[in-house]
């Protein structure tokens, strides 16, 4: 029970950091996006809180970013291998996603680790 109480509360939490991580990135102060947006996933970890996957693709997962398509990143499909490739501006991190109908669930990571815990 009071592990779903947390997970709710995490959820609110990281809910409110990444409008305020979408209202820095539009003033510019990156700095503060990659604060935040690092907060959220500290939360997530913590409360052992899956982010969905709208959230888990807004920003990027080697330097927290926020991504914002022509802001923040570059958006382009891959035709031949049916990906979408995530561009960071900041890191130049690229990362992949399968867009292919068939198989939409599988999304693959060009940057290496996922933490655990
Ligand atoms: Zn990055």
């Amino acid at each position: 029970m009071e592990k779903v109480r947390i997970k709710k509360i995490a959820e609110e939490r990281i809910k409110i950091l990444f409008d305020l991580a979408g209202k820095e990135a539009k003033k510019g102060n990156f700095e503060r996006v990659r604060r935040y947006v690092g907060l959220t996933r500290k939360i997530g970890m913590k409360a052992q809180y899956t982010l969905p996957k709208e959230l888990k693709r807004k920003f990027c997962k080697k330097c927290n970013m926020l991504l914002v398509p022509g802001k923040t990143c570059s958006v382009r499909t891959d035709e031949g291998k049916k990906t979408l490739n995530i561009k960071c501006f900041y890191c130049n991190n690229i990362t992949r996603y399968k867009y292919d109908r068939r198989n939409r669930k599988t999304a693959r990571r060009s940057s290496g680790k996922i933490k655990k815990g």
